[in-house]
Formats: C-alpha cells, sequence, structure tokens
C-alpha cells in the first residue's frame, strides 16, 4: 500500500515584505505538493506592508533600484521588472540625471506581488486577508492560528512577520493634543496628513525619513507654510553619493568588543576613506553588510549602549533619502519655510483658537523656548519597547511564557535560528520570526536587503524542519 503523502500546513502571520519573502522562498525550497502556505495580510496584496503599500507618489525607494530585489544574486531583477512592466516609462522623475533609478515604493509592492502571483494561482500559497488575534500551542507540537473571520488553521510551524509597533508618540503630546484636528500621532497612516492647510505652520516630531516622507509629501500637495522638525539631536536624514564606490573598511577581523572602539574604528575609516578620495557612504556600506557580525561580537551592555548613544547617528547615515526628496528638502531649507532644530519637548498646550503652543528645551544651550504652530506630526520611529502589548497574538505568546522582549528592547528574543527564546532559555518549537523584530539578535535588519536575507534563512530553517520530519530532501531555485 502507497501511504499518503503528509500536507504540512505553514502559517505565516504578516504579508508585508519579510512574509512574503519567506512564503516565496519556502515555496522555491519544498518540492511541490508537500506543504500549503497561508499568509495572513489585511491587505489587499501580498509585499507591500507598511513601506511599499503606498499610494503617495513622492514615497520613493531610498536606494537605486539596482540594491532592490527579492532574488539576491539577480541584483537588476527588480530593475529589469520596472522596464518591461512599464512601470518605468510611466515614471520619468525615477531616473536621476546620472542614470540612477529611485523608484516608487508601490512600485517595489507590485514588483513583489507580481512573483508572488504564480504561487497564489497554484494554491501553493494562500492570502487570507485577516488580522490574526491569537496563535497558541495546541499540544501536539502544532500551533492553532485564529484570524478574525477566517476558521482557525492548524499550522505545524508559524512564521511571525508582523514587523514593528506604529510609533509611540511622546506622552506630553498626546495628553494634550488628543482629537485635535491637526494633531497626526502616526504618519505613516494613509491620508493622515490630508487635514493639514497649506499655510498651516507644522511641526514634525523626529527627523529621520518618515519626517523626510512627511515634508516630501506635504511639499506635493501645495503646502507652503513654515515647517519644522525638532529632534533631540537635531540630526537629519543624509542623501546619496551617486557615483558608485566601493564599500570601505573592515571590521570583523579582531571586531570592535566596545561601543566606544567601534566608534573610534568607524571615524577612522571615513578618515582613511577620505583621503583616498572616498566619501564616508562607502564606509557606512561596508558597516551595513558587515552588521550582523560586527553586532554579534559586542557583548549586550555594549550592545545596549550602542543602540542609546549611537543608534540615532548610525540611522541617519545608514538611512538615506533618495535625490528626489533631498532636493525638496534642500530647497525648502534653502527658501526658510524647514528648520531643523536639536531640542527636547517640554510641554505642550492647545489654546482655544486651536493653535498649538510646545515648549522646548533647547540642546544647544539649555534654554527653553516656546514656538507656536497649527500642526504636529510624530515620526518618532517604531515604538521598539512596546512590541508585546501592540498586538493581542503577541501578549498573549507572551503570556503563555512562548516570547519575550530582546535584551536590548529592539523587537523580540530569538536563539541563531530566530526562534523565539522563553525567559527560561529554550527556544520555542516550530515558530520564527522573520525580519525586523529579530533585529536584537541579528543586528543591522531593517534595510530590505538584509530584511531579504533574513526571510532566506528563516525560509530555509522552515524547509529543513519540514523536510526532517517528513524524511525528505529540500529543493533549492
Ligand atoms: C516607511 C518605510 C519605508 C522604507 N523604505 C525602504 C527603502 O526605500 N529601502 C529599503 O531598503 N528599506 C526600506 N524600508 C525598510 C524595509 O524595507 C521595510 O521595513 C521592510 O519592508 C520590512 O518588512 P516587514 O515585512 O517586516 O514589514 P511590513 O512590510 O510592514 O509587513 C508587516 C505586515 O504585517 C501585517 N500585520 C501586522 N499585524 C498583523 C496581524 N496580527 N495579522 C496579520 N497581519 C499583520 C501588516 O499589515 C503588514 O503588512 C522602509 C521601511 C518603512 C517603514
Amino acid at each position: 500500500m502507497i501511504a499518503t503523502p503528509v500536507i504540512r500546513s505553514v502559517a505565516i502571520v504578516g504579508g508585508g515584505f519579510a512574509g512574503a519573502a519567506a512564503a516565496y522562498h519556502l515555496a522555491a525550497r519544498l518540492p511541490h505538493g508537500t506543504a500549503r502556505i497561508t499568509v495572513y495580510e489585511p491587505r489587499a496584496f501580498l509585499g507591500g506592508g507598511l513601506a511599499y503599500d503606498t499610494e503617495e507618489p513622492v514615497h520613493r525607494i531610498n536606494v537605486p533600484a539596482v540594491r532592490m530585489t527579492l532574488l539576491p544574486g539577480d541584483d537588476e531583477h527588480f530593475l529589469r521588472w520596472l522596464a518591461d512592466s512599464g512601470t518605468l516609462a510611466d515614471d520619468p522623475a525615477a531616473t536621476t540625471a546620472d542614470g540612477h533609478v529611485f523608484a516608487r515604493r508601490s512600485a517595489f509592492g507590485r514588483y513583489v506581488a507580481a512573483q508572488l502571483e504564480p504561487l497564489l494561482a497554484s494554491g501553493v500559497v494562500e492570502h487570507r486577508k485577516a488580522r490574526v488575534r491569537a496563535v497558541a500551542p495546541v499540544g501536539d507540537g502544532r500551533w492553532r492560528v485564529e484570524a478574525e473571520g477566517c476558521s482557525t488553521l492548524l499550522a505545524d510551524v508559524v512564521i511571525v512577520a508582523t514587523t514593528h509597533p506604529s510609533p509611540q508618540a511622546p506622552a506630553a503630546l498626546a495628553r494634550a493634543l488628543e482629537g485635535h484636528p491637526r494633531y497626526v500621532p502616526d504618519a505613516t497612516v494613509p491620508g493622515a496628513l490630508s487635514p493639514i492647510r497649506s499655510g498651516d505652520r507644522v511641526m514634525i516630531v523626529g527627523a529621520g525619513l518618515t519626517a523626510a516622507d512627511v515634508i516630501a509629501v506635504l511639499d506635493a500637495a501645495g503646502h507652503r507654510g513654515a515647517i519644522a522638525a525638532v529632534s533631540r539631536r537635531g540630526l537629519r536624514s543624509r542623501g546619496h553619493h551617486l557615483p558608485p564606490q566601493e564599500p570601505f573598511g573592515e571590521f570583523v577581523t579582531s571586531p570592535a568588543r566596545s561601543a566606544r572602539s567601534l566608534l573610534r574604528r568607524v571615524r577612522r575609516a571615513v578618515a582613511e576613506a577620505a583621503a583616498v578620495g572616498v566619501t564616508w557612504h562607502a564606509v557606512f556600506d561596508r558597516l551595513r553588510t558587515q552588521g550582523s557580525d560586527i553586532w554579534r561580537a559586542l557583548p549586550v551592555i555594549e550592545q545596549r549602549r550602542l543602540v542609546r548613544f549611537l543608534r540615532p547617528y548610525w540611522d541617519v547615515h545608514r538611512f538615506r533619502i533618495a535625490p528626489q526628496v533631498e532636493a525638496v528638502i534642500e530647497h525648502r531649507l534653502a527658501a526658510g519655510t524647514l528648520t531643523v532644530d536639536a531640542a527636547a519637548i517640554v510641554g505642550v498646550e492647545r489654546q482655544e483658537t486651536g493653535e498649538i503652543a510646545v515648549r522646548l528645551r533647547q540642546r544647544r544651550d539649555g534654554k527653553t523656548v516656546e514656538k507656536r504652530c497649527d500642526a504636529v506630526v510624530v515620526t518618532t520611529g517604531p515604538g521598539h519597547s512596546g512590541v508585546l502589548r501592540s498586538q493581542p497574538f503577541l501578549a498573549g505568546l507572551a503570556t503563555a511564557g512562548v516570547l519575550q522582549l530582546d535584551t536590548v528592547g529592539l523587537g523580540i528574543a530569538v536563539d541563531d535560528s530566530s526562534r523565539p527564546l522563553a525567559a527560561d532559555g529554550r527556544s520555542a518549537q516550530a515558530l520564527y520570526i522573520a525580519g525586523p523584530l529579530a533585529r536584537g539578535t541579528f543586528g543591522e535588519l531593517m534595510g530590505l536587503p538584509q530584511v531579504t536575507e533574513h526571510a532566506i534563512f528563516v525560509a530555509e530553517q522552515v524547509a529543513r524542519d519540514l523536510m526532517r520530519a517528513d524524511g525528505m530532501a529540500t529543493s533549492s531555485r
């Protein structure tokens, strides 16, 4: 008698980029017909997520298209898709004067969705347009996955790919401005900026990539009022150096063991690069590719120091803005309609007229000044430390003792295979974290190339587990 093959069930919670990439690469590694991959994602399509499911034409990918691919090793895959699908021809502003392509973020989302399309059509991958509300062990090694409006699924393996939680607005702002028509606590919500009028004085809290997006969107919508971006250090995201440069420096041979010595090495490498006509960008490109090894070589206390003191500097050099967005920012700075200040918010008052009075303690002299504005937009980045409370299913897994916050407060504690670590040090079985939530263990895990590599790594672990259980060999595209 021939035994009926067991069809394994894999549930992926979150079908933004990391979830879609994990599904795609897992499907490629499993013999056809051996598994069904169910991706829970409330958005209309897989692969978009927060970054690439956007209708805003001024939201651009912040690196040239050749650095964005679902298929590492085929760097021009997305670029070819842009050309073949006619997307490039429809967006002449994507190509800079020197020939680099900075596509719209929505185009990248459509590209990923297009790669998933055949898998959806064949039924290897199923997209359930629903939000998962509970994931719990059932006792036989499987997981019960419950989603809004869907029947319960028993999964052999679960991959969590729900990314960082939304920003946590500073408490003083949230208390004083709750309900104000032009208080925007989360600028990533579609249409969040539409209540802002063209002449409004806008205060942006934060000055990183999301702030740059906000400025570009307001400008394109005809906003001409004053914009004041305020952050503790007054740093803002830098632009690119477009002529190609090889990554510069070496940080993994006898790696730094403290944040301070790492900083010294970076400064030295930047100086050495400058001496041979290479810009700092090339040093940060090397740091990015060696980020995971650099991070893992640091003791936890030094990782914490790095997060606390150096991350703001890392973020603005590492995550650069597209030239199109940089041009808007430079123009507004030159015109005096944009200022970037280093200050802490120490008080907020809502006036009867609707005007907002913000008291700021300036970093340069410690003095407190008051600024008046008509709108406040929060762009302070993900609320990392609140991740376990941000979703009922994560809170449930934390209460069940399956997962916990990592030691640096950037996401969920995971082992070297990206499986959640419980407080007693045991790794969860058949449960994986894909994407930026695993950053505390894997280090640099924000930019697309690293998220792709990590999704492939998780897909390989899952394929190996399933094939081992069934005594089969994995395949690879
Ligand atoms: C605004 C922005 C712009 C970026 N731009 C770039 C760039 O230009 N270049 C670059 O290299 N990197 C960029 N990045 C970084 C990186 O590419 C993205 O962060 C990456 O897409 C992360 O993928 P992800 O799957 O973790 O998150 P997402 O793609 O956001 O996916 C998470 C998904 O989980 C879903 N979800 C959440 N909870 C549940 C639940 N309970 N049930 C079901 N689904 C759920 C959400 O709907 C979401 O779609 C950007 C990031 C952001 C936030």
